[in-house]
């Protein structure tokens, strides 16, 4: 039999079905679904869908076609034809189609669709009879044709770059003109006049601008449809959209060919889009909006403000309009009730478009709707109640990194319901702001050192630009896409940011912006953005702190979440006010505590003088006093810590940095410094400079220091163990964890575990105690220590894999130089992903199995975790999961991220061992089969 390259849909039935995406794209794939499901059956206009693997053979035969499709084509009209009893291209009863793209996912606004296919001056007037006489409609759509058809298919998908505007522009910009010199606003106030006189001159436009005529034959038009939603696969705005959402460039597109319905047939007609439960906050309410006399891209395109469907759909600018509820009752309740099926049937969230021709409604598309972070949670756990789905359903409902938006402030969701945004762009850095506009980086600085909140306004931004974005509340480009410089640098600070956006166009003297609706923003005037969405609002918005506390969808998520998760989840924490957040969020430890922290920021003044004086010590004696003085802070620190932490684990690692890094750079200090340690400042900048180093990084650092001054170690071990101490003698809880940074050998370890040992028992003595809970471990950062990894366990009761380092040194990329070539890799695709972002499960991930199964063959129990910033990252959670970690530590607004992403892992699990447990039964069956035939 012939391959099968078209799938039919209509009348009740559909050759394919919803688990089709792969080979008819999710629209085609949902409209053979709503249109044939015994459950659903909705009004759905009969169409085909031309399946992805003719894309796929288009590009791989030169732009051609199998030889079998034109005939499948042909049978799949006809059935059409024969359903709604008119003809392709009959001069009488012509019937019209649209030529709709489809791909397996979504990739909103990438690719094209061409409406009113067939029309042509014959058919036209076949168009007028069949609606007794509408010659304003029939031109309506005729000049819809003509302008989609040009844009789409003779210009766009013929690779035409035009010089100057494009034909859609030069037509839109003809349609104002005439509609400016009639003295009406709307579309719809022209009369068939006007629209005929639209229609010749679009044409001559056409022949003028392309230097061909908009073609007359119906067929000719059908076909140049599909070719050019082929050929919009490969459009340069598609790559782009497919490289940032990882969608592979094989899959290909589908093409839906479909009866058209007419929203633009009178005021008994309309066109309208609808989501199943609020996408903005997840509130399970019918939401959408509709249109009055439009077609499909009317209400998207923004020149008419749609009408709400009901009352809940209402904003500021809607609020006077008359609701879909109130103009059509009956229509509203059967349009409600197809959502209610939807959503059972499909049990997720639907995105559907609709359209009513002559008060008959029309289902046009549904899909999975998007939704934010809020949104997200809010339905996952009321679909869960509503027993719509259950628990691992629920849990992976919600992307990891959408809990990020709940963390950051956001335009408080009633205020920006009740304004509409101004212009559009891309979301590059989640989250809202608001900000005076400037349009240069040097404005930005000025103005934001005079205390001025600002944001910083560019075509594009370049490292120049840095400090100036850096002291911006947010940043907003008109050009760029989502890898661009600010959109990378934005994403590297987690500030808000919208980059791409073309609707504004800044003005030559940087002195303001003009959007596309015609608002003009000058400098000094406030505007506020969501970056989540990508939103451009005038004004200053209120914006919105989080309260996680008592975001109730957001506790029960989580809750579910630790019943699914096996990985324990610790928190990077240095102060004890980072420490009570982290708890907030659900922390259970403390994975990596930099006992450097305290020489930095707030009250650092006393412990850093003293710690420089230690550094700048020449004789063991001068070390020693200077160590002296600084214990006691030391040990007041830890005990902070601990005591905040209430028995849950605190991993302390030992100083870490090279030395260099502390030494004064100031004459007072160094003075003061001198002073303090009796020399002169000859003898001190001698000092100094013999601690330089050329390669500081891989130098004189970690447990290199303890080896070199034992008392530095011995200090801070004693610090530890008598603050755990007195904590315990008071009856309170501590479970301090040493870890040994930058270590490569155990002789390492055994060396300092020497101290550790003396400085224990000396300490129990001291105390009275017999003994006191405490592990001693070491972080594996460096390559040779993950290989040594079976004899480090000989003494490490812990192993903590430092990735931040162990990427640096495994790939031998300085992880403070990467920004030089890392675009490059990723745009080559030499590498998927920044390996300083998400784990080299290949690579550096072996190390990681390797030390682990090294580690724990040597020592039964190896608690084993990671502390790197990967440690918040959902992708490497999962692996930190499968590789069979404890815990993951990260930072503390990413513990939540690092929670829902442990359970997911959880979760595959679970769904992988049922499938597991299927298949024996699934292969006997198959075994089976053949033996019936003999
Ligand atoms: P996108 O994937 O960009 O949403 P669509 O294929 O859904 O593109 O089409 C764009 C618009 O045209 C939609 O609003 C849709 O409702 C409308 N449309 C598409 N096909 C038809 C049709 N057969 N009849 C009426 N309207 C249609
Ligand atoms: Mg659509
Ligand atoms: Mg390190």
């Amino acid at each position: 039999m012939a391959k099968k390259y078209v799938y039919f849909f209509g009348g009740g039935k559909a050759d394919g079905n919803e688990s089709m995406k792969n080979l008819l794209g999710g629209k085609g794939a949902n409209l053979a679904e709503m249109a044939g499901h015994p459950a659903l059956r909705l009004p759905v206009p009969p169409g085909f869908t031309v399946t992805t693997e003719v894309c796929t053979y288009y590009y791989d035969h030169k732009r051609t076609y199998p030889k079998e499709l034109a005939g499948q084509v042909k049978t799949a009209l006809a059935q059409i034809e024969k359903l709604m009893g008119k003809k392709f291209g009959d001069p009488k009863n012509p019937l019209l189609v649209s030529v709709r793209s489809g791909a397996r996912r979504s990739m909103p606004g990438m690719m094209e669709t061409v409406l009113n296919v067939g029309l042509n001056e014959t058919t036209i007037k076949g168009l007028i009879q069949q609606t007794g006489g509408n010659e304003r409609f029939a031109y309506d759509a005729y000049r819809r044709l003509i302008m989609m058809y040009s844009d789409v298919v003779m210009e766009k998908a013929a690779g035409i770059e035009p010089k100057g505007k494009g034909i859609r522009k030069l037509m839109d910009e003809y349609l104002e003109g005439v509609k400016k010199a009639k003295g009406v606003e709307s579309d719809t106030d022209l009369d068939a006049d006007d629209l005929k006189k639209i229609v010749v001159e679009y044409k001559k436009m056409v022949k003028a601008t392309l230097g061909k005529a908009f073609p007359e034959d119906p067929m000719e038009q059908l076909w140049g449809g599909v070719g050019a939603v082929f050929a919009s696969w490969n459009g340069k705005r598609a790559i782009e959209y497919r490289r940032i959402e990882k969608i592979p460039h094989e899959w290909g597109t589908a093409v839906n060919v479909q009866t058209m319905v007419f929203g633009n047939m009178g005021d008994d007609s309309a066109t309208g889009v609808a989501f199943s439960r609020n996408p903005g906050n997840g509130e399970n309410r019918f939401y959408g909006e509709y249109l009055v006399n439009a077609q499909g891209e009317d209400v998207v395109a923004g020149t008419r403000t749609p009408a709400p469907i009901n009352e809940w759909s209402k904003n500021d600018h809607s609020r006077k309009l008359k609701t879909l509820e109130e103009w059509h009752p009956e229509l509203y309740r059967q349009l409600d009730g197809y959502r209610t099926r939807l959503e059972k049937h499909y049990k997720d969230m639907q995105d559907i478009e609709f359209t009513i021709e002559k008060g008959k409604l029309f289902m046009l598309q549904c899909r999975v709707g998007k939704r934010n972070g809020a949104a997200a949670v809010a339905m996952a756990t009321d679909m869960l109640r509503e027993k719509l789905i259950d628990a691992p359903t629920a849990l992976m409902r919600v992307a990891p990194n959408q809990l990020f938006e709940l963390l950051l402030p956001m335009i408080d969701p009633k205020a920006e319901l009740a304004t509409s945004p101004i212009a559009k762009g891309l979301p590059a850095g989640p989250g809202g702001a608001r900000g005076r506009a400037v349009f240069t980086s040097a404005d930005a600085v000025k103005w934001a050192e005079k205390g001025e909140k600002v944001i910083l306004v560019r075509e594009e931004t370049s490292p120049e630009d840095v400090d100036g974005m850096h002291k911006s509340q947010a940043i907003l480009t008109s050009k760029g896409g989502m890898t661009s410089h600010a959109a990378l640098v934005a994403r590297g600070w987690g500030k808000c940011c919208i980059v791409g956006c073309s609707d504004i166009e800044i003005a030559d003297d940087h002195k303001s912006f003009k959007t596309k609706k015609g608002n003009v923003v000058k400098e000094g005037e406030w505007i506020t953005l969501n970056g989540t969405k990508g939103l451009v609002y005038e004004g200053s918005l209120t914006l919105k702190d989080v309260d996680l506390e008592h975001n109730k969808p957001f506790q029960e998520l989580m809750k579910l979440a630790d019943k699914f998760r096996k990985l324990n989840i610790r928190t990077n924490a240095d102060t004890p006010k980072d420490t009570a957040i982290a708890i907030k969020f659900g922390a259970e430890g403390i994975g990596l505590f930099r006992t450097e922290h305290m020489f930095y920021g707030e009250g650092s003044d006393k412990p850093l003088f003293l710690l420089r004086k230690m550094i700048m010590s020449k004789s063991v004696e001068e070390r020693r006093k200077a160590l002296d003085e600084l214990f006691p802070f030391v040990k007041k620190d830890m005990k902070a810590t601990m005591e905040v932490m209430a028995g849950r684990p605190v991993t302390i690692r030992l100083l870490d940095p090279p030395l260099h890094e502390f030494v004064p750079h100031s004459e007072d200090k160094l003075k003061e410094l001198a002073v303090s340690l009796k020399v002169d400042m000859a003898e001190l900048a001698k000092r100094a400079d013999s601690l330089r180093e050329n390669n500081p990084m891989l130098g004189h650092r970690g447990v290199r220091l303890g080896v070199t001054y034992p008392e530095i170690t011995e200090m801070q071990i004693r610090a530890i163990l008598e603050a755990a101490a007195e904590l315990v003698k008071a009856g309170k809880k501590a479970n301090p964890e040493i870890m040994i940074p930058v270590t490569c050998a155990v002789t390492e370890l055994d060396d300092q575990k020497a101290i550790y040992d003396t400085v224990m028992k000396e300490v129990c003595a001291k105390c009275g105690l017999r003994k006191l809970p405490c592990l001693y471990g070491t972080m594996i950062e460096i390559p040779r220590a993950a290989l040594m990894a079976a004899s480090m366990a000989g003494t490490a009761e812990f192993f903590s894999f430092g990735t931040n380092d162990l990427t640096q040194m495994g790939f031998g990329f300085s992880r403070d130089d990467i920004g030089s070539f890392l675009p490059d890799y990723l745009e080559k695709k030499i590498l998927v992903d920044d390996p300083f972002q998400t784990i080299d499960q290949d690579g550096i991930g072996e190390l990681i199995r390797f030390g682990i199964d090294r580690g724990r063959a040597a020592r039964k129990g190896l608690k084993v975790g990671i502390c790197g910033e990967h440690g918040g990252d959902p992708e490497s959670v999962v692996f930190c999961h499968k590789v069979g970690m404890n815990y993951v530590s990260c930072s503390p607004f990413r513990v939540p991220i690092a929670r829902l992403a442990a359970a997911q892992a959880g979760v595959a699990d679970l769904l992988a061992a049922k499938t597991a447990k299927k298949k024996p039964a699934a292969k006997k069956a198959a075994a089976k089969k053949p033996a019936k035939k003999k």
